[in-house]
């Protein structure tokens, strides 16, 4: 398989970037079933949710875990 001889540089990626009109460093956004937020596509929501399914508990607050 080809492969790039050289990493590309954060500071030459970012020219490619922004030469391209920015429309590459757009990212898609998608919205959580369980809790309607915008998310990126295949990474578990804050609210602890992927593919319709709890896999993680979800960041409690202090506030939440003190009247717990
Ligand atoms: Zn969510």
């Amino acid at each position: 398989m080809a492969t790039p001889k050289k990493k590309i540089s954060k500071s030459r990626r970012n020219m490619r970037r922004f030469a391209a009109g920015n429309k590459l460093a757009a990212p898609t956004i998608v919205t959580c079933p369980a809790c309607s937020e915008p998310t990126r596509p295949h990474r578990v929501c804050a609210c602890g949710n992927y593919a319709g399914k709890m896999v993680k508990a979800p960041k409690a607050k202090k506030t939440e875990l003190a009247s717990n």
